[in-house]
């Protein structure tokens, strides 16, 4: 199915989702758009002429049938986009665009149960989150698939129908649909119990790459509404399909090259960023930039150098919790590094080049790494914090 996770804060709401769209539990698509921009419109005559007055989009996300989903977006949008005006031009509420989300649901819900029960329930659940015009804040609606009790009594068949609540609107409430939902809540309250940060989009990134779940997968796709309406973040990715090197997509297609002239998006989120970083520490060394050829080893070499770097530059604690296996320094005269003595011979052993400036009070935390002494390759363990920066004078031929 899907995992969509929604939360809001002061302004505005953040959603974000996979891709991958499944046939029982095989994919049949990477490229599912379950988040979608509903544009809505209001109208009204006047002196004989249509006149839009209000213009705003909200967004709208999905979990369950795609079919069935897709139908419904493509109705309701339809109908948000032809809202005819009263007396007062009042304008409709979040909470009137997920009535209309409901209603187009229940017709589709029944439609297709009762023409094609077999292999159903056909169920969908839904977002529709946005800033609401009326109560001047980001709110979210939930759109489920129910029994309707009373057409099940009528006909004695299980009869099924579209119903909404509106969520939680407190701030930072994270709100998660789909099949992932379970796993998603685990590794969310692990990194709770040890008191890590709440990441909502970082845990999703986790749950379809470690494909945890079969139909959890593909890309990540992003979006967030406030009062200026709903955007769908171009996302920067580090190669798809098998091409190298760095590209920008928008709902999983590539838009790294102007349409007619014509670009799309101003907002990017970048979820490869470690992969671009691991990328040009490859390309600096010259060797093959290609991080998927790279080893475990020199891809964590790779992140810790970059960030010993990014983080003195901008003189940013960089707090540090497990241990890493790296790969050994090749140390280069002039150079600093961290070093630890090594067990077996005593001697300084380089772990991690640093910046010639680099400031030992910004390493925090446990963790360290696990690599090979450039003497005599035994091996060696230390803490970044009790890690001690040398200049490399050393020759190395
Ligand atoms: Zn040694």
């Amino acid at each position: 199915m899907t995992l969509v996770v929604c939360f809001t804060d002061s302004d505005k709401v953040h959603c974000a989702a996979d891709s991958r769209i499944s046939s029982g539990n095989a994919p049949i698509m990477e490229m599912g758009a379950k988040i979608h921009i509903v544009p809505i419109r209001c109208t009204s005559i006047t002196d004989g002429r249509e006149d839009i007055f209000f213009n705003h989009t909200v967004g709208f996300a999905y979990a369950g049938s795609s079919l069935l989903a897709s139908n419904v977006l493509a109705i309701a949008s339809s109908l948000c986009q032809m809202i005819c005006a009263d007396q007062n031009r009042s304008v409709p509420s979040l909470e009137t665009i997920a009535k209309i989300f409901t209603h187009c649901g229940s017709h589709v819900i029944k439609n297709m149960n009762f023409l094609h029960p077999k292999g159903g329930p056909h169920r969908f659940g839904g977002l529709i989150f946005g800033f609401c015009p009326i109560e001047k804040k980001p709110l979210i609606y939930q759109i489920g698939t129910i029994i309707s009790s009373a057409d099940t009594a009528l006909s004695g068949a299980p009869f099924y129908d579209a119903d909404m609540k509106r969520l939680v609107d407190k701030k930072n409430t994270i709100t998660c649909i789909g099949s992932g939902k379970e796993e998603f809540w685990r590794r969310h309250d692990a990194r709770e119990a040890k008191g890590k940060a709440s990441d909502p989009f970082g845990i999703l990134r986790e749950v379809i790459e470690d494909e945890a779940i079969s139909d959890v997968g593909g890309s990540i796709l992003q979006a967030r509404a406030d009062k200026n309406g709903c955007v769908i973040y171009t996302t920067l990715v580090d190669g798809y399909e098998g091409r190298d090197g760095v590209y920008t997509t928008l709902l999983g297609v590539d838009i790294t090259f102007p349409i007619d002239g014509f670009t799309f998006g101003r907002e990017a989120v970048f979820t490869d960023l470690d992969r671009v970083f691991i990328r040009e520490w490859l390309e600096r060394r010259g060797r093959n930039p290609n991080w998927r050829q790279a080893s475990e080893k020199t891809r964590n070499l790779a992140l810790i150098e970059t960030q010993l770097v990014v983080c003195n530059g901008r003189r940013m604690p960089m707090s540090f919790d497990r241990f890493v296996m790296i790969e050994p320094a090749s140390p280069q005269m002039g150079v600093s590094y961290l070093t630890s003595k090594c067990a077996t011979c005593s001697r300084a052993a380089p772990l991690i080049a640093i910046p010639l400036t680099f400031d030992m009070n910004l390493v925090r935390g446990d963790g360290g790494v696990i690599t090979k002494c450039f003497f005599c390759g035994g091996t060696v363990l230390s803490k970044l914090v009790s890690a001690e920066p040398y200049i490399w004078n050393i020759p190395t031929y």
